[in-house]
């Protein structure tokens, strides 16, 4: 192997030391003071208040390498080469530090002579307003005009709201033809042939509620890079999958299954889905969120449960998911101790919520399956909104694990009536919540487990006392 992952985050950080960058640990996913945030998302999330001013940075440049949780990508993984639900992102940040010129060119040489990636591959991005970056990436770096494209506001700037925004740079791998999804797929499309790497923001303005665009005073760089996509292409393999961050729990799932990794492409997506998810989960009960109805824990509730659903595909036996969690902590424990650490409650976590899955999603499958024929029988499309929701509340079926079931078999489900169901169900729950006995899905071995990791950071627990009906 040419370099593995462990060294290219090592590479990362050292690089930006040696530039006088601040090396922060990862922030734990749960966001701290930040209620607008359900996860950790980006690199810079943990730092918004010293971007904003509201708090004073340890260091005006700082760099890490943080754990994500995107949850907008669940339906890309495994679809893509590229996507995951937890993944890391490399940084580099200035805080009215160093701006374009440096950022532009570190990441330039980062990738050329510490990566050794071939530069003739790489296509960039810019704001189409952005001259000046435009003439970094041209005259200074000498890439060619015609790999250097002028994009929208869509694609190249960031803003949330008003407030401190500005344009973005990014950096992208061309694969390849063999990668394309056509013979005139072109830079800009979706597909995995050009892959985005790294996303350079310049945050130069201050939006004011007028509508202007003020430069601001202390101007900011805040950049992020996936590593497993970085790791993908350092390591010359043809998805995130096939590095050293995801082989060995592809292998180990090989170990337990009688289907081969690349049987088929359905086969090779439930390989791919369970490793990510449970990489995901993981990391997430690791920092202290359980499986619950509500927020972040019904997220992972999600999760988990859709990769019990291709564990399913792979004929692997239940409970099975939870022995991936020492390949995981193998991999990334050193990095991430606290999933060292909570080894055990995670595999206790994942055992138990898997069981207890595997025996509703027998009973819901079957009972979607009979809804099914009647509704094809009656040459209807689309799965009533109580129905959908009688699966959720009576036999634990998320409502996104029934419309992917419906979809697979060219149905729709009713979504507002499913709303209005559980608009209902909230309603009476509230009327008749008596004590504080909330989450009616908890076991007796969940409280034992939540006992035993309940401790003050352990912030899912909080949310699902105060939130959950
Ligand atoms: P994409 O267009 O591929 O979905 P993005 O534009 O949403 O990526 P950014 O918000 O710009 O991503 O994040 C910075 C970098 O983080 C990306 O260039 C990519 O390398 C990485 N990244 C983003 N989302 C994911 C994901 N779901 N899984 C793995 N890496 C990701
Ligand atoms: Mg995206
Ligand atoms: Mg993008
Ligand atoms: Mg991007």
């Amino acid at each position: 192997m040419t370099m593995t992952s462990k060294e290219i985050r090592q590479k990362f950080l050292e690089y930006f030391e040696s530039k006088e960058h601040l090396i922060l640990p990862s922030a734990p996913l749960v966001p701290k003071d930040d209620p607008t945030l359900l996860w950790i998302n980006a690199g810079m999330a943990p730092f918004k208040s010293y971007f904003d001013g509201r708090a004073t940075p340890p260091n005006t440049r700082v760099s890490n390498s943080q754990k994500c949780i995107r949850t907008n990508d669940i339906e890309n993984v495994g679809n893509t080469a590229r996507h995951h639900t937890l993944f890391e992102m490399l940084g580099n940040f200035s805080f009215g530090d160093y701006f374009k010129e440096e950022a532009i060119k570190w990441s330039y040489e980062f990738l050329t002579e510490e990566m050794k990636l071939d530069s003739s591959k790489f296509w960039i991005s810019i704001y189409k307003d952005d001259e000046e970056a435009f003439d970094i990436w041209v005259n200074q770096i000498g890439i060619p005009k015609e790999r250097v494209v002028r994009m929208g506001k869509d694609e190249n700037f960031w803003e949330i709201g008003t407030g401190p925004c500005g344009p973005c740079s990014e950096i992208h791998y061309d694969m390849g033809a063999d990668f394309g999804c056509s013979d005139d797929c072109k830079f800009g499309c979706e597909c995995d042939r050009y892959r985005e790497v790294w996303n350079l923001v310049f945050t130069q303005y201050d939006l004011t509620d007028d509508g202007e665009y003020n430069p601001l005073p202390n101007k900011n760089i805040d950049t992020g890079m996936g590593l497993e996509r970085l790791a993908s292409i350092v390591q010359g393999v043809d998805t995130n999958y096939e590095t050293d961050l995801f082989q060995p729990i592809t292998n180990f799932i090989g170990e337990h299954t009688e289907f081969d990794y690349q049987e088929n492409d359905d086969i090779t997506m439930a390989y791919r889905v369970i490793a990510d998810h449970i990489r995901g989960v993981t990391f997430a009960i690791g920092d202290g969120v359980l499986p619950s109805n509500e927020g972040r824990g019904y997220v992972i509730r999600r999760i988990l449960r859709r990769a019990v659903r291709y564990a399913k595909k792979l004929n692997l036996k239940v409970p099975f998911l939870h022995k991936i969690v020492p390949v995981i902590v193998d991999i990334m424990g050193d990095v991430y101790p606290e999933i060292t650490e909570k080894e055990e409650q995670i595999k206790k976590v994942i055992k138990n919520e898997a069981i207890r899955f595997q025996e509703t999603l027998d009973q819901g499958i079957q009972i979607l399956e009979e809804l099914i024929e009647e509704l094809d029988q009656n040459n209807q499309e689309i799965i009533p909104g109580d129905k959908v929701f009688t699966l959720y509340d009576t036999y634990g079926f998320p409502k996104e694990l029934t419309e992917e079931i419906a979809k697979e078999r060219g149905y729709k489900i009713d979504e507002a009536g499913f709303e209005s169901a559980m608009a209902e169900q909230r309603a009476r729950a509230r009327a008749a919540r008596e004590d504080h006995e909330q989450d009616h899905a908890e076991t007796k071995l969940f409280k034992e487990i939540r006992n035993e990791i309940n401790k003050p950071e352990f912030v899912g627990y909080t949310m699902m006392e105060s939130k959950a009906d």
